[in-house]
């Protein structure tokens, strides 16, 4: 079983991973999914959790400490761990990253605020041999928190799970998974009945039931549209 622990300072933005396929991974004991509060482990009467910035400049950073509280409580010395830091200044994120994530079995997410967490907290956890770190970022551009960016790794990382999904084959043939020789493709186009809605007709091959015809087709689709992207 994959097991998630989640740290952030709104706990409660992480509720919709209660919901739908996650919820029912859960419930079926496929994943098992912990969210921490990490206000819980500060020392001072206060509560904070950031701090202002060595060097100067704009906005808090997040302390260290109430991290690394954190991290050990959830933590031991012998399992093996991931935890991955959710920041604009990380690796990329995509379904290869997945594919490893969901091969795990401990994974642990730090969700930033303000100006992000400590350097040292990464660098810490580097140097514990039962840590690997990622920094890890879901795209190029700056959101408020990890938040967001924990839930969608978490989705695409937990629908690989086998048994999350109801037809495991939904996996098979999806964008990122779908490859020509010349690497991955995205999906063609998908369709359902009614075959004529508002004057546009499904495409006749898909009405034909010649199943090898049909494959050629979608393999076609989706190379175009992989090859309209590149040219965007
Ligand atoms: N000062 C940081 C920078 O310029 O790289 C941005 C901090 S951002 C306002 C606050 C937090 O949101 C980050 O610590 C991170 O956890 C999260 N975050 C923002 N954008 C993200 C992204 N594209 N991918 C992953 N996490 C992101």
């Amino acid at each position: 079983m994959l097991k998630i622990d989640i740290v952030s300072i709104f706990p409660e933005y992480l509720k919709p991973l209660e919901l739908s396929l996650l919820g029912k991974a859960q419930e079926k004991g496929l994943i098992s999914i912990k969210i921490h509060d990490l206000r819980k482990h500060t020392t001072d009467p206060h509560h904070s959790v950031d701090d202002t910035p060595y060097g100067g400049g704009a906005g808090m950073v997040m302390s260290a400490e109430p991290w690394g509280l954190t991290i050990d409580e959830i933590s031991d010395n012998t399992t093996q761990f991931d935890l991955i830091i959710l920041t604009p200044a990380g690796k990329k994120f995509d379904q290869q990253m997945a594919i490893e994530f969901s091969k795990k079995e401990n994974l642990i997410f730090a969700c930033g605020r303000y100006e992000g967490i400590d350097a040292r907290v990464g660098k810490y956890y580097a140097g514990q041999k039962n840590f690997n770190v990622h920094e890890v970022s879901i795209g190029d551009y700056v959101l408020g928190g990890g938040e967001v960016a924990t839930m969608v790794i978490v989705e695409a990382t937990a629908r690989l799970i086998p048994g999350v999904l109801g037809n495991p084959l939904s996996l098979k043939e999806e964008s990122h998974t779908l490859t020509n020789k010349d690497g991955s493709l995205v999906e063609y186009p998908n369709y359902t009945k009614p075959a004529l809605w508002r004057g546009l007709e499904v495409p006749e091959i898909l009405l034909s039931g010649n199943h090898g015809e049909i494959a050629k087709w979608r393999i076609a689709q989706a190379e175009r549209r992989t090859q309209e992207l590149t040219e965007e």
